[in-house]
């Protein structure tokens, strides 16, 4: 990969970090208070489906947090690893990573990650960028 391509790569995953951390802050409560504090029964059920829907938006955006802050340090410590399959060590297709600068797997490896690690529905929709 040219320093170019990386920079601009690198310039996205800080743009994505900080969109990430900027939405952390917003919308939504904490959780417990929000339990707490309903004093409607029939609004019970939607904020607890809402709020069950927003710990799992949370934990979306802290997984992927977290593989963006690896991508980044990746690229400061070992920049000519960035863009190389994690296992098999083959180039990363440059629009995989366009879409997903975060990715440590090529779409081969990923493939055989998923089949390997099934979980019914999680993460299939990764295979689709190829
Ligand atoms: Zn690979």
């Amino acid at each position: 990969m040219d320093a170019g391509t990386r920079n601009r790569l690198r310039a996205r995953l800080v743009s994505l970090r900080d969109e990430l951390l900027t939405q952390g802050s917003m919308n939504i409560p904490p959780a417990r208070t929000d339990v707490v504090s309903t004093p409607d029964d029939d609004e019970a059920p939607l904020t607890h489906m809402t709020q069950a829907i927003a710990s799992n938006r949370n934990r979306e955006r802290a997984d992927r947090l977290e593989q963006i802050r690896d991508a980044l340090a990746l690229v400061d410590e070992d920049p000519e690893q960035f863009g190389l399959c994690e296992v098999c060590e083959e180039p990363i297709k440059p629009r995989r990573l366009e879409l997903m600068p975060w990715v440590v797997l090529c779409v081969a490896c990923q493939e055989k990650h998923e089949h390997e690690h099934r979980s019914p529905g999680s993460r299939k929709h990764l295979g689709d960028f190829q």
